[in-house]
């Protein structure tokens, strides 16, 4: 007992709900990005690439746990979000990591770069800076949601 810090919804304290509730605040913030998602930049202080946090709002422990606006969503989302992060980083292809081991429902988008090695894949390639390159990350995230604001997802089912 003891030490357990919960989020408002009573579950144990989850950073998900942490970065969606403002108790945790990633660079650049956190933008809602419509139908339960959300997106900020990755909280990793060590990273030596930029990579973002696509999550839901709510606290869904598993994918089988999306109401089904959120997993429509996903589908309209992703695309548009990768491909809007390859170009503005000029990254060769956006790795997308799902995972839900932290009991909430997100998936890292990690910029893989042309010249990085092909044995280093997924999360491990945050640790590896990119090759011959340098990226801007300060205005990554608003460049990001201007892009997506032009290039809305289809909301007609
Ligand atoms: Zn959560």
């Amino acid at each position: 007992m003891g030490g357990e810090r919960h989020n408002s919804a009573g579950n144990a304290a989850c950073i998900c709900c942490e970065v969606t509730t403002g108790v945790i605040v990633p660079p650049q913030g956190v933008h809602n990005i419509g139908s339960g998602w959300s997106i900020n930049r990755a909280l990793d202080e060590n990273a030596q690439r930029p990579y973002f946090v696509m999550q839901t709002t709510a606290h869904r422990r598993d994918l089988d746990e999306l109401a089904p606006g959120e997993a429509e969503a996903l589908g309209r989302l992703l695309p548009r979000v990768t491909g809007h992060l390859k170009r503005l980083m000029g990254a060769d292809r956006i790795h997308v990591i799902y995972l839900n081991d932290i009991d909430h429902v997100h998936l890292h988008l990690v910029a893989y770069f042309r010249g990085d090695p092909d044995n280093i894949r997924g999360l491990e390639l945050v640790g590896q800076a990119p090759p011959g390159r340098t990226i801007t990350l300060e205005k990554l995230s608003s460049q990001l949601m201007v892009a997506l604001q032009n290039d809305p997802p289809s909301t007609v089912l």
